[in-house]
């Protein structure tokens, strides 16, 4: 995959410039426009400000990276959050802040990984894409990525305001890794059910600063190895043996993400625990998520979910299965599993109360 810096054209530097911003355009709806024939096709990044004329007010200085193929975000895979990654950080100290432009179909798992991979962080990454195309006349893609950049920009005692990676659609910004994409025909695309917006943006922008993560006084580091042998099994009612043995035995695997009902609650059926504890004594992690997207897993709280609790099922508390997914990936990727054991359960970018 190629990667490509761009000057922008129209977009001067000037002296009196208030932050510098890095702007990676990875694709999406958001930056679709008409070929000759009508047809649907990225456009050209560098022509951002005939479609966005006030990007020039802003008083920024951008750096621009774009994907050279950019890509609908169903095709994303870890190779390309390696990438983001590593321009976020190759160009981190020159930055004041990063905003990420991608496909919002895949963009919870994008925030979710960066979260877990830029460990550190005392910048803002914020991710925002659109539901329209920029070229459409009623287009989302305007707004989200003023207020992006102005976010992606934003000081208070020369600090930046919201130190983490976040997503900012629809007028509100909520913690990356609590995202959830929830709505494909609306302009209101994410929800964080389990933790409150970061900010919500009005005639002015208004910071939950109570909600935003501290920045951690270490230096920015960044951890680029995925291990992807894991599997998500939804359970349901009526699901059978075979499927969840097919799953269970698939070779190489790592950890499986369990969605459960409710508060973590699965059925007792025996042939069920005795596949889960098989599969946790040959090392493979297992962890309770809720196919709710409110509240919190806790296991032992009824019956159902006991007999998961005894055999070493850990608990994902209030992670969101995108969350839970890429932390395993980046933790598999540089820890035992051992630690991993121990690590997942516990709070590293803000992605589960404890
Ligand atoms: N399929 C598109 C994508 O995720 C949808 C969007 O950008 O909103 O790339």
């Amino acid at each position: 995959m190629k990667i490509k810096q761009i000057e922008v054209s129209g977009v001067h530097a000037t002296d009196n410039v208030r932050a510098r911003v890095l702007i990676i355009y990875t694709g999406g709806t958001f930056g679709m426009t008409h070929d000759k024939s009508g047809a649907l096709i990225p456009f050209d990044f560098s022509s951002i400000v005939e479609h966005l004329p006030t990007i020039k007010n802003l008083g920024l200085a951008f750096s621009v990276f774009t994907f050279e193929t950019p890509i609908d975000s169903s095709n994303i895979r870890p190779e390309h959050w390696e990438v983001i990654g590593k321009i976020i950080f190759d160009n981190y100290s020159s930055h004041d802040g990063f905003v990420v432009l991608h496909g919002t179909d895949t963009m919870a798992y994008t925030a979710s990984a960066l979260s877990f991979m830029l460990q550190g962080l005392n910048k803002p990454v914020v991710l925002t894409g659109a539901q329209l195309p920029i070229i459409d006349p009623r287009s989302d893609a305007r707004e989200n990525l003023i207020t992006a950049l102005e976010i992606a920009a934003a000081k208070l005692n020369g600090q930046a305001i919201v130190p983490e990676v976040c997503i900012y659609f629809d007028y509100e910004l909520l913690r990356g890794n609590r995202s959830k994409k929830v709505e494909s025909m609306q302009f209101d695309a994410f929800d964080s059910g389990n933790y409150p917006p970061l900010a919500k943006a009005g005639v002015k922008i208004d910071y939950n600063q109570a909600a935003i993560r501290k920045p951690d006084n270490k230096p920015v580091s960044l951890l680029t190895n995925f291990n992807t042998n894991i599997a998500i099994l939804k359970l349901f009612p009526g699901i059978r043996e075979p499927v969840v043995r097919a799953v269970l035995d698939t070779g190489g695997l790592k950890a499986v993400i369990l969605e459960t009902y409710g508060s973590g609650n699965a059925p007792t059926s025996p042939w069920l625990i005795e596949l889960l504890a098989k599969a946790i004594n040959s090392d493979i992690i297992i962890v309770n998520v809720s196919q709710c997207p409110g509240g919190m897993v806790v296991q032992g709280k009824y019956e159902t979910s006991k007999e998961l609790k005894r055999i070493g099922v850990l608990s994902g508390a209030d992670m969101t299965t995108e969350a839970a997914l890429t932390k395993l990936m980046v933790l598999l990727g540089q820890y035992s599993v051992e630690a991993c054991r121990e690590m997942i359960e516990q709070d590293i970018a803000g992605e589960l109360t404890t």
